[in-house]
């Protein structure tokens, strides 16, 4: 595909959308793609436990991205972190049944999964326009500030 696209596209693909970024501004032009990286990052929150006997998710498999801005990586490897620590600790006496891996949950919800889920009920309620605005950065601040 090149650079060139159909002009009046009523509703277009990301990559088709980024293809006319590029094609309104010549400049750009003097670099080529290295690589194409896509897929899709969970943006909404767990619905149910990420527990259960004998397994603990993480990272993507437990939605552990931040709903606001896509952001999965740190929080992943932290997750993984969390988790190891808790299969550590259950391994030793032999038991894991949910009942011990759910420090995993508890640990997660204490460090980041409040965040998330603040910053889910925050994209949900206000839309992607009105998320540019000032009324949604200072709801955002407020939010930040009250934890
Ligand atoms: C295009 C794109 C851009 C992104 N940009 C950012 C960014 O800038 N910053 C940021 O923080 N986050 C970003 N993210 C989100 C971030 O990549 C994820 O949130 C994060 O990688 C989740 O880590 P994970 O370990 O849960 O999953 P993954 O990184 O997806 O790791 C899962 C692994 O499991 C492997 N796997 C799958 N099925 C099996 C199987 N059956 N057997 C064995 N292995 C298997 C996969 O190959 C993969 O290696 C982006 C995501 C996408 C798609």
């Amino acid at each position: 595909m090149g650079l060139e696209l159909q002009a009046g596209l009523a509703r277009a693909s990301a990559m088709e959308y980024l293809l006319r970024f590029l094609g309104h501004h010549p400049w750009l032009e003097q670099g080529s793609p290295v690589t194409l990286i896509k897929g899709a990052v969970p943006t909404g929150v767990a619905r149910g436990s990420i527990v259960t006997d004998g397994l603990m998710l993480v990272g993507d498999a437990a939605r552990q991205a931040d709903p606001l801005t896509g952001e999965g990586i740190a929080h992943a490897m932290l997750a993984g972190r969390l988790a190891a620590e808790v299969a550590a600790q259950a391994a030793e006496p032999g038991d894991v049944s949910a009942r011990p891996l759910r420090a995993h949950e508890k640990r997660w919800r204490e460090s980041r999964g409040r965040k998330m889920e603040r910053n889910y009920r925050l994209k949900t309620r206000f839309s992607a326009a009105e998320r540019v605005s000032h009324s949604f950065q200072r709801a955002f601040a407020v939010a930040a500030v009250g934890k």
